[in-house]
């Protein structure tokens, strides 16, 4: 936890080789500097000494926070999982495998608004196919951006196909606490790390609609 690797890098634009600092491991109670890079997507951004180029260098890291009980296993396209033995006190911990920097933020915005992913995830699933249905075309991504249960609405941002123009559409809360029962009935076991996505999501879709 906390950890630091340095490795060297050949820098993409200049072909410079620098050493980099790479965070391995991030515990979000503790390293408030890294996480707000995380929320702020430039956790992966890179600035090259030498030329002063920015670049993306996503790497795998572990983020953690006790607080919330979850843990991110940020896991770049491509990459494949590590081996390693999980203890199996931390079974009430949720543990998640990450891809963007979009979904890193994300999940931890979920879980500290004290939400079930899974039920986020069925949500946007609902209004992913409404969405599409509506304006024709198909939706590329979709991000829960914040909730508030008081005055009974979730966001979430959408990027159709083809478009750089986000939508931001929102939703009754009352409907997350109603997929919540259906995604813990119908959610994959809690063991290891999990993606949880629209995949997944349309994954309990299915169970759910078997019965
Ligand atoms: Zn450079």
């Amino acid at each position: 936890m906390g950890e630091n690797l340095t490795k060297s890098i050949v820098c993409p634009n200049c072909g410079e080789c620098v050493p980099i600092v790479l965070h391995t491991g991030i515990q979000g109670d503790i390293s408030a500097e890294e996480k707000e890079k995380i929320l702020q997507e430039t956790f992966f951004s890179w600035k090259c000494p030498a030329c002063g180029c920015i670049s993306q260098l996503l790497y795998p890291c572990l983020y953690s926070d006790r607080r919330y009980g979850y843990m991110l296993y940020f896991l770049p396209p491509g990459a494949s999982f590590p081996q390693w033995e999980e203890a199996s006190e931390q079974e009430k911990v949720r543990k998640r495998i990450v891809s963007s920097p979009e979904e890193f933020r994300e999940k931890i915005l979920i879980f500290e608004n004290g939400l079930d992913d899974r039920a986020v995830e069925l949500v946007k699933y609902a209004m992913v196919q409404v969405l599409s249905r509506q304006s024709g075309v198909e939706i590329r991504s979709g991000v829960y951006l914040e909730s508030d249960p008081e005055k009974d609405r979730m966001d979430f941002l959408f990027l159709p196909e083809g478009s750089e123009k986000a939508l931001r559409r929102t939703t009754k809360f009352t409907m997350y606490e109603k997929v919540r029962e259906v995604a813990r009935q119908f959610a994959p076991a809690e063991t290891g790390f999990l993606r949880m996505d629209q995949k997944a999501a349309a994954q309990i879709m299915e169970r759910y609609a078997r019965g």
